[in-house]
């Protein structure tokens, strides 16, 4: 079933609980193990729309020149969903990735080159301008190297909520965070939990 099928919130409502960009990206679809479900990226379009909610779009026109066509068999989203399976793998997988992985993934840290410092109205914003994958892939791969490298790796948590499979960051004092975010699979728990008490009475 899609997204819109399952009335769950579209890229613009979806929460951004992943703590970085990179796990945020691997978030913009459930899992079912290692299975994509309820994908919020299916075409390109919601693509941009992402990119403006995270900051990587900041310019009014600038998703269009980015993408003219928002065709939904558009091949680069079947590359998209590629690298953010492997991303994926690269978080959660206990052994090492394999020579194709690590070839895939350092093959988009390389477009990490065209990263650019630029001035937009008051801020510096690093970000790629460039019609190919590589205003995404760019800045999400450098998050992922860098989160991968770092001690705050094994902060990363999967959510055990079921048909979620989302990964954040838990940066709570007591590393004690279990959900993705309390108002959606933290709740769900707790009124699974209390409906099974009260099948009990
Ligand atoms: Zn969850």
């Amino acid at each position: 079933m899609g997204a819109s099928q399952r009335n769950l919130p579209a890229i613009n409502e979806m929460a951004m609980v992943g703590g970085r960009l990179c796990l945020d990206f691997i978030n913009t679809t459930n899992w079912l193990d290692m299975d994509s479900v309820d994908d919020r990226l299916t075409d390109f379009s919601q693509v941009l729309a992402w990119g403006v909610r995270v900051g990587l779009i900041r310019f009014p026109g600038e998703a269009d020149s980015l993408d003219p066509t928002n065709r939904k068999t558009d091949p680069r989203m079947a590359r998209l969903h590629q690298f953010r399976y492997m991303l994926r793998q690269l978080f959660v997988s206990a052994q090492p990735p394999d020579p194709a992985t690590l070839a895939l993934f350092n093959q988009c840290l390389r477009q990490t080159g065209g990263l650019v410092m630029t001035v937009t109205e008051k801020d510096l914003n690093f970000v790629c301008r460039s019609h190919d994958l590589s205003w995404i892939e760019a800045p999400v791969a450098y998050s992922a190297a860098e989160l991968l490298i770092s001690p705050l790796k094994k902060r990363i948590k999967q959510c055990p909520g079921p048909r979620c499979g989302w990964l954040f960051l838990d940066s709570s004092p007591n590393n004690r965070r279990r959900w993705c975010s309390m108002a959606t699979c933290g709740n769900k728990h707790k009124a699974r939990q209390f409906y099974g008490r009260k099948k009990e009475r």
